[in-house]
């Protein structure tokens, strides 16, 4: 029998599964994934996620506005996602965070929307979603100003790319830490570095889909069933058996998300 696997991070409101959503989720079903969050990146794409996830059943939704997209929203977009993060199927806020690669957003406007992304998860007990690019310590100020205000958060710092120290930071606000297809690419030794050094009871797998495919799959559109490779993968770095692998990071991901088994 396969390993159940969970997809935690996926944007499938995406333009790209427009015409074959159905086929995509049959896919998944068959290597094994009961579950796939679709993360939202703005308010229109908050309310697609959500009707996703009430029109199939693998799914359960995120609401948030991405900190590359905050510049763009409109005055009514935070109400929006407001509103929705009540949903049945919304499990999660994000994703949020800071980015300064892309520089999109004034810095301060990221700073100010993911602490309402923050105080919103906390509001409506949902987990958080975290994006974070070259902006760690940023990211890590600000969360522990959360946490000691507020004690452990329920959330997860999505696609890491960093360093060891920001994962041991993120570790000891009780944080999980999931990786994409990133891990499994020959040059990303430093990212399998820091992999080794999460706890296995913290440690999730996602896809990131449609971007950034993992190996034997790289070129292709990226979509859930390609987590089983990804799990692959850091089952051989942390030397366990894929099933075992698969059992915890679908453990981890179902406490995160308070999902049913
Ligand atoms: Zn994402």
């Amino acid at each position: 029998m396969l390993p159940e696997l969970i997809d935690t991070h996926a944007h499938l409101d995406d333009e790209k599964f427009h015409d074959d959503l159905p086929e995509v989720l049959q896919r998944a079903a068959a290597a094994g994934v009961r579950r796939t969050v679709t993360v939202a990146t703005t308010a229109p794409s908050s309310a697609t996620c959500v009707a996703l996830a009430s029109q199939h059943a693998a799914l359960v939704a995120t609401v948030g506005i991405q900190p590359n997209h905050v510049a763009e929203a409109a005055p009514n977009d935070w109400d929006e996602v407001v509103r929705l993060v009540s949903g049945e199927k919304v499990v999660a806020v994000g994703e949020t965070g800071l980015d300064r690669y892309w520089d999109y957003s004034p810095f301060a406007q990221q700073e100010d929307y993911f602490a309402r992304h923050l105080e919103l998860a906390r509001q409506h007990d949902r987990a958080v979603v975290i994006h974070c690019r070259e902006a760690e310590a940023d990211v890590v100020r600000m969360l522990r100003t959360d946490y000691e205000r507020h004690g452990p958060l329920r959330a997860v710092m999505h696609s890491i790319t960093g360093h060891a120290a920001t994962a041991a930071a993120c570790l000891a606000m009780g944080l999980y830490i999931s990786f994409a297809g990133m891990v499994t690419y020959k040059n990303a030794q430093a990212l399998r570095d820091v992999a080794k050094t999460v706890p296995l009871d913290r440690l999730l797998v996602e896809t990131d889909s449609p971007y950034l495919a993992p190996v034997p799959v790289r070129c292709k559109r990226n979509e859930p069933a390609y987590v089983a490779h990804t799990t692959a993968c850091l089952a051989a770095l942390f030397d366990v058996h894929v099933a075992a692998l698969a059992a915890q990071t679908t453990h981890n991901a179902r406490t995160l998300f308070g999902l049913p088994a």
